[in-house]
């Protein structure tokens, strides 16, 4: 047989999971042994060695002996672009402080929206490189990025660009967020602040292209969903589409603003009441659980995943990246979710990879080995994918590839 010609071939793993069918006991879709093949970026095949080395012949060859192939990690929820860091509140949590108690006294929030308006557009810009860096050589090849520290035009705007400039010149998946409605600023009333998010800002960043979503911080303290339904349809008019923090602190109505606006996705989701869950399965919602944020603040409160998964709905995972939540890998909130939502290996690899991919409406290009999608991949040292969610994640990732170009090796960035 005339084998065709590809430009790389990852071989030799212990598994692959392709995450392409729903077949066998884990429904990850692993072939044993497999390796994938990849040209101009796209996925041709993944399957068995063996198959493949009969099939094709590549410009360069990546072995991946002893290791699991997985698609690269989708982050469907950071806040990575911001100045400094809150590490002293921190520890006034950990004396009992809570977190809505520090943000209404100025702290919280409020502080590090302070700290990134004096900041430069540059010094931005390298703490974001930085940032995304190690997301990478955690895994994870498309990241999710949120607005939300400047809190007026000229800062979110600030914000936005340099999530724009992040895209361009870094090799991650960048997919940026408006999120003016983060806090209201010191000095404003919220229904003052909403107008001017309404009317001034939001036309403003969908006439310049900045964000492909928009999200909003439901909560009390924050805005409340009727303010949150605002800002939102309003966002839906111009075309951007919809995320929520739901229901983090209090059943504050988020979840079924998310449902009634037909919401990409609702994160958090700790204390939404389960007839808005049920609903999900028909309103199509995707549910994005973040367990490291609710370690983070100290409540001892996490999301029901059990019950999500028991309604069928496809749960994702994120970081929550920010100054109160310091962590950039999904391979440490696989950790966390199976210790604190009890979530097992197979449901934290889909929550990581295809359903993170669904939270913002990626999932026809990444978040699985399917033929024609993105060669986004990572290849883990590991004997078997039972292993994420076991470890803590240290050490465990070799290569990480982007459109088929090897940008991390041995754990490092290498382009
Ligand atoms: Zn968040």
């Amino acid at each position: 047989m005339v084998k065709s010609r590809v430009d790389v071939l990852v071989l030799n793993s212990n598994e692959t999971i392709t995450l392409d069918s729903r077949d066998g006991e884990t429904g990850l879709g692993i072939v044993d042994n497999g390796g994938v093949a990849i040209n101009q970026g796209k996925i041709v095949l993944a399957a068995s060695t063996e198959l493949l080395e009969r099939k094709f012949r590549a410009r360069r060859t990546i072995d991946a002996e002893d290791e699991v192939i997985l698609p690269g990690f989708v982050d469907p929820h950071t806040h990575l672009v911001f100045a400094e860091a809150r590490e002293a509140e921190f520890q006034l949590r950990i004396a009992g402080a809570s977190y809505m108690d520090v943000l209404r006294k100025g702290g919280g929030i409020i502080e590090t929206v302070n700290r990134t308006r004096q900041a430069s557009s540059e010094s931005l810009f390298q703490s974001g490189m930085e940032r995304l860096d190690t997301c990478l050589e955690s895994g994870s090849t498309t990241v999710e990025i949120k607005s939300g520290y400047g809190l007026r035009e000229d800062d979110e705007f600030k914000i936005l660009r340099t999530v724009q400039r992040l895209k361009m010149y870094h090799p991650c998946n960048i997919v940026p967020t408006f999120m003016g409605a983060h806090a209201v600023p010191p000095g404003e009333s919220s229904s003052e602040y909403v107008h001017g998010v309404i009317n001034e800002m939001l036309p403003q960043v969908s006439q310049v292209g900045l964000a492909e979503f928009c999200d909003v911080f439901c909560e009390r303290g924050a805005f409340d969903s009727i303010e949150s339904k605002k800002i939102l349809g309003k966002a839906a008019k111009l075309g951007l589409k919809l995320k929520i923090h739901a229901d983090q602190f209090t059943d504050s109505g988020g979840a079924e603003v998310a449902n009634e606006l037909h919401a990409i996705s609702a994160d958090h989701l700790v204390h939404s009441p389960t007839k808005q869950l049920g609903k999900m399965t028909k309103t199509e919602v995707t549910p994005v659980l973040l367990p490291s944020s609710s370690q983070s603040v100290l409540a001892g409160e996490n999301a029901d995943a059990r019950g999500m998964l028991a309604l069928g709905l496809p749960v994702a995972l994120g970081t929550d990246f920010s100054p109160s939540n310091w962590m950039l890998g999904q391979l440490t909130v696989a950790a966390l979710a199976s210790r604190e939502l009890r979530m097992s290996a197979s449901e934290i690899i889909r929550g990581i990879t295809i359903n993170a991919a669904r939270a913002i409406g990626l999932e026809k290009r990444v978040g699985s080995l399917h033929a024609g999608k993105h060669a986004d991949l990572v290849t883990l040292r590991a004997p078997n994918h039972r292993w994420i969610g076991y470890t803590y994640g240290e050490r465990l990732v070799d290569n990480v590839l982007i459109e088929g170009e090897l940008v991390v090796q041995d754990g490092r960035r290498i382009l």
